[in-house]
């Protein structure tokens, strides 16, 4: 095969192809494997009021406790989980996690903090989510409104209708929904306040340009004042530098999350941060 489909160089292409695809397939059944034998752990990444330096909430990232490659992030395995539907294992296993480590704060006595879950599309789409979500809550004890789930505006781009429903669905719950990587997506900010969302995260993307680009502080500033107006809590992604977080606090932003007051951190790492 090698010397009938080498000649004019296909066959390495082609070895290259099937290789990328059987890695692929190795990656998808390794997966799998990792979500029985629980190797999908949680990190915490701390939320805090600009003003006060407050503990208001934690976002819980997931990442893969690898037994041969160590931690692996999660670029490296949530987008091959949406393509083949594992994200709803996946998606489960991090809920229930992320619950159960919330009650496991309160009934120590910490005060409670809000925890924050990543959702994708293919979870939101689920037809029994509402019941998933309400069934998990249920069995983990944790009062719904500690719980805030974070979707995408692309999420909700992709059939507005049906996505307000949703929302709906949920929170009625009692939980409540922040839009994460807010200005990367196509809504508009007047489609806003149709939605039942408690929190609007900007996006790192639009922070990290903060203090040289005019632009993105325009941007930043314009969105903290709409947020303020629409009601919302603002929050700041990716805030690394003090001169960051000087900017959003006199711009009016409420809360922030990134390097500078915390990274992602196992459970037992914030726990001791915890008042
Ligand atoms: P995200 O939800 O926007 O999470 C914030 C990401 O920014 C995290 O990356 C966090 O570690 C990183 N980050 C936080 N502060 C800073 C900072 O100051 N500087 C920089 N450079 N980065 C910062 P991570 O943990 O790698 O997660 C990446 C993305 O993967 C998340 O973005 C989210 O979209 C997705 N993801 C994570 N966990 C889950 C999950 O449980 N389910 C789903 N569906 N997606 C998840
Ligand atoms: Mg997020
Ligand atoms: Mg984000
Ligand atoms: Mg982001």
């Amino acid at each position: 095969r090698a010397k009938l489909d080498g000649r004019d160089g296909s066959y390495t292409f082609n070895k290259e192809l099937a290789e990328a695809s059987s890695q692929k397939l190795l990656r998808i059944e390794d997966l799998r494997r990792a979500l029985l034998q629980d190797e999908i752990i949680l990190h915490y990444q701390p939320q805090k009021n600009l003003k006060t330096g407050a503990l208001t909430g934690v976002e819980a990232l997931v990442r893969w406790q690898h037994p041969k490659e160590g931690l692996i992030a999660p670029a490296q395995f949530v987008p091959l989980a949406e393509e083949t539907g594992l994200i709803l294992d996946l998606g489960l296993a991090v809920l229930v996690k992320a619950c159960r480590q919330a009650k496991a704060w309160q009934d120590e006595g910490l005060v409670p903090v809000r925890m924050s879950v990543n959702m994708s599309t293919r979870q939101f789409q689920e037809p029994g989510l509402p019941k998933l979500v309400a069934a998990v809550l249920e069995e983990t004890g944790l009062d719904p409104r500690w719980l805030e789930i974070e979707i995408t505006e692309s999420l909700i781009m992709k059939n507005v209708e049906a996505a307000v429903t949703r929302m709906g669905e949920l929170t009625q719950l009692g939980l409540s929904l922040a839009l994460d990587d807010f200005g990367t997506g196509y809504s508009s900010l007047s489609m806003l306040k149709r939605f039942p969302l408690t929190r609007l995260k900007i996006d790192r993307s639009f922070i990290s340009e903060i203090p040289e680009d005019e632009d993105s502080m325009a941007i930043v500033s314009a969105v903290i004042s709409l947020g303020q107006k629409l009601g919302l809590v603002v929050l700041a992604e990716g805030v690394e530098t003090q001169a960051q977080a000087d900017y959003l606090r006199q711009a009016g932003c409420e809360e922030v999350q990134g390097y500078l007051e915390g990274r992602p951190m196992p459970a037992a790492e914030l726990r001791r941060t915890l008042p």
